[in-house]
């Protein structure tokens, strides 16, 4: 999937929250939606969350094929761990969300996404292909979606 489809889950996602738990949906809550929906792409070299990290990108780049660990359930179990110890339960989940949404929508492309990596392999797959029209459809079904639930 494409940045700016990512991003698009991200907010529809919260949107969603929002419509069950306004109390915890403020705008800092979306910012760690937002990240937690780009973050898994750290693996793949020339994405732009890869590309903004630096050095630190550069050899998670080299170290880990793309689609693998940072797109498991076991890399958001150990970040959610670490951010709810570090930062407190509420970013934890909030980043949980945007990987969820990230999962999803690359669960919806041919390469798909084997979510119990490394213990069992098993890839969730889907038709969309990155980049092709008919993700340009998604993203104006998830924008139309976004616009319906803000006004
Ligand atoms: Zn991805």
């Amino acid at each position: 999937m494409l940045f700016y489809t990512h991003l698009l889950f991200g907010v529809a996602f919260f949107l969603v929250v929002r419509q069950f738990a306004p109390e915890i949906s403020t705008p800092i809550f979306l910012v760690f939606i937002l990240f937690g929906s780009i973050l898994p792409d750290i693996d793949e070299p020339k994405s732009r969350i890869s590309r903004w990290s630096g050095i630190f990108g550069k050899i998670i780049g080299l170290l880990s094929k793309h689609r693998g660990f940072f797109h498991s359930l076991l890399f958001i179990a150990l970040l959610y761990l670490i951010l709810n110890y570090f930062f407190g339960y509420y970013y934890g989940l909030a980043v949980v969300l945007g990987f969820l949404a990230h999962i999803i929508g690359d669960g919806l492309t041919p390469m798909g996404i084997n979510l119990f990596y490394p213990f069992v392999e098993g890839r969730i797959q889907g038709p969309i292909r990155t980049g092709s029209w008919s993700e340009k459809i998604l993203m104006g079904s998830l924008l139309a979606f976004i616009l319906y639930m803000v006004f």
